[in-house]
């Protein structure tokens, strides 16, 4: 904005002020001229919890004469802002909206709007009334989530910024949202994978380059120690499967699932429109309900400080899932750790942490009652620990941060996410615990940042607790299908697919979507754990049929010494832990597979870092290339056909086939199973169960790991290569 940042400005500004008021426009109209890029103006859109913040780093980074137009000085900032006083002027999203029709009119240079993904509805009175926001100004949207739920909110975005630049909603449906949807899904083919994959990469190398500039945390990672984010499925206990599963199994429930059947009075209704309706309001009981069984059985139990509806519809549950007067009482209730399979898990690992004294620990949960369980339940195990909560004064709160940085003997905070997952900075903690994780990741993601900000000097350790098999699995396994829908729309990155479920598709809602799913518990099966490993299992099978086995090492006639060798070391003596090491090295670190191994210890069935499962999977982009080249080749021989049909030319065939020297490969299926036995021979896999530890390792391993690994399977049985 041509700022100099001395006493030039405020003579230029001097200047320009008094030659507007020399204009005809100003002395008849009281108008402005239009912005130029002579003195350009802005104006910022935040949400009102950020308008200060804006104005601070404008404060601290630049020049600007800045106004904030919010509060009862309003009509004085936009005053100034018509004199030529201003260069910006920040609002609030609700301001703005109220006051669009005095903001729309004024000569903006630029307009941004911060956190633009609040536009993600196109039908919105507000996404409408920005539209209308003066059209000739520069528009920028800001934001930390540009596909947050579905390819749609990308739409929303780019349109608001560059009018018509992505098409209409209809048009991007079908040539975006669809073949990407189609493509995620685990029993998608060939042909829909290549589509995705060519949709995804026109999308990520053609139109966001054009509008859409990225920037990612891993900017400021080398300022950053690391951040790694566990998340452990904690069995659910006796009584707590027992509750759900009568949760599960009542009418309510059936109804909703048994909505779209015959009812059963003949009336050839469906049940939902005739004797069995229901609305949206018992499908959310329910599932909160079933989230409540999954973190604390006494959460549905009516407790002293409800209120009376509160107390009502909890009675009406625990009616419905306690044989009658068996029901606990809340008090009793909330003080016994058997209702709560996750604080059995957490209380192992504080113990461990414990043993450090160094180790600070935050432990964030959305519930007050879960907060007041929590702090009985570490105070009985003598820990000294600090709390947040919504009660707390906000001038207590920066005493109680400062006690919990500065104090030794304190090594927990116990925190309300809604009270203190933002704003805080408790950088002397280097554990997080999410006790109850939100729907949306990116909740969790700011109480993680409280500890993982710049300041933070140790690397940052995040567990994530989720009720093994419960509903909470399923949402976490939608939160990774919603993560890998944004690693596919910015980056174009192939990602495992995990998942049949395809979003808003009711005819293939696979495991994903869907009440049927929501009202499930998987007692003992792990759906996720299941769902990776299948995938992984899927690719490995694959790999072993069509990827080509290359040694590192040059080919010749020692060939056959080699594989005896190869053998050698793979010898059935070898200590299966030694193996996982070969297997894992680079893609996990040694202290990551001793962390497994206590977390076994700790009754975890299974955990996992959600940073593995997003990564880009190699094999999956060797599976699409070789499904591209199939397509390619079909259309070419197609075209051939053609022209054979035409000249009979058949020469050209024979001695194209001459020149063929070395061997076909091996049909596949022989292939695959003569791998699969050198798997078992060379000793790296030695039971039936290693092999999805084999899948999981492989699909990890880089391109040229992969081939040799293939390689060293291929040289075990040299009859095909002779
Ligand atoms: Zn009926």
């Amino acid at each position: 904005m041509k700022k100099r940042g001395d006493s030039r400005d405020v003579d230029r500004r001097r200047k320009y002020v008094s030659r507007l008021q020399d204009l005809p426009d100003w002395k008849e109209r009281r108008q402005l001229p239009p912005a130029n890029h002579a003195w350009p103006t802005c104006l910022i859109i935040a949400p009102s919890s950020v308008v200060g913040n804006w104005e601070r780093e404008f404060e601290t980074w630049g020049y600007f004469e800045v106004g904030s137009y919010v509060g009862p000085q309003r009509k004085r900032v936009l005053n100034d802002f018509k004199l030529g006083r201003l260069d910006v002027v920040i609002t609030s999203r609700t301001t703005a909206a109220r006051d669009i029709e005095l903001l729309n009119y004024l000569p903006w240079s630029i307009i941004i709007v911060d956190e633009v993904h609040y536009l993600k509805n196109p039908k919105s009175r507000t996404t409408e009334s920005y539209h209308t926001l003066n059209p000739s100004a520069v528009r920028f949207g800001l934001t930390g989530t540009a596909i947050q739920n579905s390819y749609t909110e990308l739409w929303t975005i780019l349109d608001w910024c560059y009018p018509g630049c992505a098409g209409t909603p209809r048009q991007w449906k079908g040539y975006v949202t669809r073949p990407l949807l189609l493509g995620q899904s685990a029993s998608a083919s060939d042909e829909e994978k290549v589509q995705a994959q060519m949709v995804s990469s026109i999308l990520v190398n053609k139109l966001l380059p054009r509008y859409f500039l990225r920037r990612t945390k891993d900017l400021i990672k080398q300022q950053l120690p690391q951040k790694t984010d566990e998340v452990v499925f904690c069995p659910l206990t006796m009584k707590q499967i027992e509750v759900y599963r009568r949760l599960i199994s009542s009418d309510d429930v059936k109804n909703m699932i048994c909505r779209d059947e015959r009812c059963d009075c003949g009336s050839r209704k469906k049940r939902k429109e005739c004797c069995y309706p229901w609305d949206k309001g018992v499908l959310f009981k329910y599932m909160s309900a079933l989230i409540k069984i999954s973190n604390h059985l006494a959460l549905i139990l009516p407790a002293p400080r409800d209120t009376p509806e509160q107390t009502m519809r909890n009675r009406e549950l625990t009616d419905l899932v306690f044989p009658k007067g068996e029901t606990p009482v809340y008090g009793t209730a909330s003080l016994e750790p058997k209702f709560c399979g996750k604080w059995m898990i957490l209380k192992k690992f504080l113990a461990e942490w414990r043993l450090d004294p160094s180790n600070k620990v935050l432990i964030f949960t959305k519930s007050v009652k879960l907060l007041d369980i929590l702090d009985f339940y570490l105070r009985k195990e003598h820990y000294k620990l600090e709390r947040l909560d919504g009660s707390m004064n906000q001038a207590d709160r920066m005493p109680a941060v400062d006690r919990f940085n500065n104090n030794p003997s304190i090594n927990i905070f116990l925190i309300s996410t809604t009270a203190g997952g933002t704003g805080l900075n408790l950088t002397s903690a280097n554990k997080v615990v999410i006790f109850d994780p939100n729907w949306n990741p990116a909740h969790d993601l700011q109480a993680m940042d409280r500890a993982y900000r710049f300041g933070q000097t140790r690397d940052v350790s995040v567990y994530r607790l989720l009720g093994a098999g419960s509903i909470e699995e399923l949402i976490y396994a939608r939160q990774i299908y919603k993560q890998q829908q944004m690693r596919i729309g910015y980056e174009a990155s192939v990602q495992t697919r995990y998942f049949e479920g395809i979003q808003d598709d009711k005819a293939r809602q696979g495991e994903l979507f869907g009440l049927e799913n929501i009202f499930k518990l998987h007692e003992d099966s792990l759906a996720t754990k299941m769902a990776i490993e299948k995938a992984d299992l899927a690719n490995l099978a694959w790999a072993l049929q069509n990827m080509e086995g290359k040694s590192n090492k040059r080919k010749g006639p020692d060939n056959k010494r080699k594989s005896a060798s190869s053998q050698q070391e793979y010898d059935v003596d070898v200590d299966i832990g030694g193996l996982d090491e070969f297997l894992l090295d680079d893609a996990l670190p040694k202290e990551r597979i001793d962390m497994q191994k206590a977390l076994k210890d700790y009754g975890v069935k299974y955990t996992h870092r959600n940073d593995d499962i997003l990564k880009p999977n190699r094999i999956e982009e060797k599976r699409i290339q070789a499904a591209v080249k199939e397509r390619k080749r079909a259309s070419r021989h197609k075209a051939k056909d053609k022209v054979k049909d035409k000249d009979l030319d058949e020469g050209t065939w024979v001695t194209k086939l001459k020149r063929h020297h070395h061997k076909a490969p091996p049909r596949p299926e022989v292939r695959l199973q003569s791998r699969q036995e050198a798997l078992v021979e060379l000793g790296m896999i030695r039971n039936p169960a290693e092999i999805s530890t084999f899948a999981k390792a492989f699909a990890s391993k880089s391109e040229s790991e992969q081939a040799e690994i293939l390689a060293k399977l291929d040289a075990w049985r040299p009859e095909y290569d002779e």
